[in-house]
């Protein structure tokens, strides 16, 4: 009954591990990527407020324009780059959304898109759902989890039509210095390629600022921007994110997103507003306290003697347990004998292998019991 392109398409990776974690009691869970606050106060009193004034309608396709202009001043402000709000940023329903938008407004069938490797887990099943080629870029942790301009170049045919990054990068914590994104835009620019990039944990990084893509020379027209209020907010569940690129696109992808969604939620919308307005103390706070679980996780899985990437953002580890076994067996066994959940590192692309995905989003205490348990698992593989 289902069609082709369903067929290819593998179930996610973590959903199929965290199936195993489901009703079993005691675990321990480092296994999902997402923050263990709750979202800031004024944010949800706003939303509790927008519905008592009765703001329960559709809105613009676009998303409300008061939404627009704050990211758009919000943008200015972070990277310098000027967002059109009524013609270059439309609000989706979280960055899964745009990401899917992104890939269906600009892929024909067999176009072949660059995907850098290990990420997200939607990036490749999305290309194949709207007939494209998934193109694996694999990165490692020796570069840092960042592919050379050359690496790039290898994979461009006439058929590629743009390249996926996103930086600082779920599953690895790697973020890509601006020299190096420099000679990624020099390639763009010479094979006439788009680079969609995910920007959704742009605000957490740890010892350097964030370069957004779009802010290099030249970049703002190739570059199709995607970031959201999901992990720097605590607003998963809000399901509220945006896509920002040139008209040309920005017009392609209001197509699809009217058909599908019509609008983001409009009490999302009214509480992304509110996160712009008056967040910034509450995301800060948070960001200080990741820095704080990323600095003990580091040091307990350096004690342990893993052979391990330093994460420069977002709130994940990604330590390689090559010498024990291979990723699903140790994340199985893991579970099974300590109760503690990690993820396979294959989940997020074959070169994922060998290693696991450890969430810092979790306290500071559930952390450190964590550790002790991961200490003894590998103790217990040793003997
Ligand atoms: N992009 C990346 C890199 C992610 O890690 C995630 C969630 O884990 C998403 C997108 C999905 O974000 P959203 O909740 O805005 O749909």
């Amino acid at each position: 009954m289902i069609s082709r392109n369903v067929e290819k398409i593998p179930p996610s990776g973590i959903r199929k591990f965290f199936e195993l974690v489901i009703g079993a009691d005691d675990v321990i869970s480092l296994g999902v990527g997402e923050p263990d606050f709750v979202t800031p106060w004024e944010i949800r009193e706003s939303a509790i407020y927008s519905l008592e004034r009765g703001y329960t309608s559709y809105t613009s396709n676009y998303g409300l324009l008061g939404l627009r202009e704050a990211i758009s001043d919000q943008m200015y402000e972070k990277d310098g780059t000027f967002y059109d709000p009524e013609r270059e940023i439309l609000i989706t329903c979280g960055v899964s959304e745009a990401y899917d938008l992104a890939i269906r407004t600009i892929t024909d069938p067999k176009d072949e898109i660059i995907v850098v490797e290990p990420c997200y887990v939607s990036y490749q099943p999305c290309v194949t759902l709207s007939g494209g080629e998934p193109i694996s870029l694999p990165t490692s942790m020796e570069d840092g989890f960042v592919p050379t301009p050359e690496e790039i170049e290898q994979r461009i045919t006439d058929k590629t039509k743009a390249i996926v990054i996103s930086y600082p990068n779920n599953p690895t914590g790697a973020t890509m210095n601006k020299k190096r994104m420099e000679e990624i835009a020099d390639i763009v620019s010479e094979y006439d390629l788009i680079v969609i990039s995910d920007e959704i944990y742009d605000d957490l990084t740890y010892n350097e600022k964030h370069v957004s893509f779009s802010s290099l020379n030249g970049m703002k027209d190739r570059t199709i921007l995607l970031n959201g209020f999901s992990k720097a907010y605590a607003m998963t569940g809000w399901r509220i994110g945006y896509l920002a690129a040139n008209e040309e696109i920005v017009d392609g992808a209001v197509k699809i997103h009217q058909y599908s969604m019509i609008c983001a939620p409009i009490i999302s919308q009214m509480a992304a507003i509110e996160a712009i307005v008056s967040g910034e103390k509450g995301k800060m706070e948070m960001i200080r306290e990741y820095n704080r679980r990323r600095r003990m996780v580091v040091k307990r899985l350096n004690e342990m003697e893993l052979d391990i990437f330093e994460p420069k953002g977002a709130f994940y580890a990604f330590p390689s347990i090559k010498e024990y076994s291979g990723s699903e067996e140790f994340s199985e066994r893991l579970l099974r004998e300590k109760r503690v959940a990690v993820v396979p590192g294959n989940a997020f692309g074959e070169c994922g292998e060998g290693f696991v995905r450890i969430s810092y989003a979790a306290s500071r205490e559930t952390i450190i019991e964590a550790m002790d348990r991961i200490g003894e698992f590998l103790e217990s593989l040793k003997r």
